[in-house]
């Protein structure tokens, strides 16, 4: 059997569409979404992420607001650009990207955010609501994954679903949202035993470790669905290639349908935060949420 290879850069193209319409569809009621961006520093993998962010958001239509800050930008006034933010009519959407400079309380910086501007999801009020089943901002990353899972199997109810990874932005929220689709969910981590048996009983499996290639094939249930969320550099025969957490070429041969790296999750990640975008710009204007952007 060789899986169906789920295709998220054209999964990502279709919603980023989406967006665009419904962002044209504000701009004619004279909304326009608009999505503010800080970024402390230089970091070379965060330069890039912000450049990308900024290219969408502009490409959808919607207001990009940049702001690039020293990196010995003080605790104090990072606080007081976000609540200037959080204070602007203009601004639907804030994202600091993280991480930030080792003198900078993260924790602090993203819980100052207005919960419902905070499009990537991290605010501890979105984190609760999310916990208990309550309409939240919903991390773009587990987001995308669950917009992917529904498109290929319509209802998630019923399946099993192990999902390798425990972290606050991946792991968690992931295994909180297909509980919310009634699905039979596993959390796997360090500590697991026997994590290959407990991956091969996953109708659905979501990797998101940071180990490059560590779900190999025989840990894979026939016909499963394989999200593959890790992102690793890793050096080939004198290149530098990027690859999942999962090692493709031997769970191609065993799963249902898998995600590719690149071209899997990455994509979508970008177009959840657009999404996000626009559905805080409907509920802060008491409009209905647009439809197939939100968990
Ligand atoms: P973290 O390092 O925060 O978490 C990794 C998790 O994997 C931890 O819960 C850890 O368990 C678990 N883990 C580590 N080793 C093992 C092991 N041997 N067996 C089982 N579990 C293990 O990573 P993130 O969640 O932030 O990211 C995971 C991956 O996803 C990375 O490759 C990252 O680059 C990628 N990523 C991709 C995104 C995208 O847009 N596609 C966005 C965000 C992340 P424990 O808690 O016990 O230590």
């Amino acid at each position: 059997m060789t899986a169906k290879v789920i295709d998220g850069k054209a999964f990502a193209a279709t919603v980023r569409a989406k967006v665009a319409h419904h962002v044209a569809a504000l701009k004619a009621k004279g909304l326009t979404p608009g999505l503010a961006v800080v970024l402390v520093g230089e970091d070379p993998a965060s330069q890039v992420y912000v450049r990308n962010k900024h290219a969408s958001t502009i490409e959808v239509g919607m207001a990009s607001f940049e702001h690039k800050l020293q990196i010995d930008t003080s605790e104090a006034d990072l606080l007081a650009l976000v609540e200037s933010l959080n204070a602007d009519p203009k601004v639907h959407g804030i994202l600091v990207q993280l991480p930030l400079p080792s003198h900078l309380n993260s924790e602090l910086i993203i819980n100052t955010i207005d919960p419902s501007k905070d499009v990537d999801g991290f605010h501890i009020s979105n984190v609760g609501l999310l916990g208990t089943g309550q309409k939240s901002m919903v991390p773009c990353t587990p987001l995308g994954c669950l917009m992917m899972l529904r498109d290929h199997h319509g209802k998630l109810a019923g399946l099993n679903a192990v999902v390798v990874g425990r972290s606050n932005i991946v792991g968690k929220p992931m295994a909180q949202l297909l509980l919310g689709d009634s699905c039979t969910v596993t959390i796997a981590h360090s500590r697991t035993k026997d994590l290959a048996s407990v991956c091969r009983s996953a109708d659905i499996l979501v990797a998101a470790v940071g180990r490059p290639e560590m779900i190999t094939g025989d840990m894979v249930k026939s016909g499963a669905t394989v999200i593959d969320v890790g992102i690793n550099r890793v050096e080939r025969d004198g290149k530098s290639r990027l690859v999942g957490d999962v090692h493709y070429a031997s769970a191609v041969e065993v799963a249902g349908a898998i995600t590719p790296v690149p071209g899997g999750v990455g994509p979508m990640t970008i177009a959840c935060l657009l999404a996000n975008t626009v559905t805080a710009c409907c509920r802060a204007n008491g409009l209905a949420e647009p439809e197939g952007l939100t968990a």
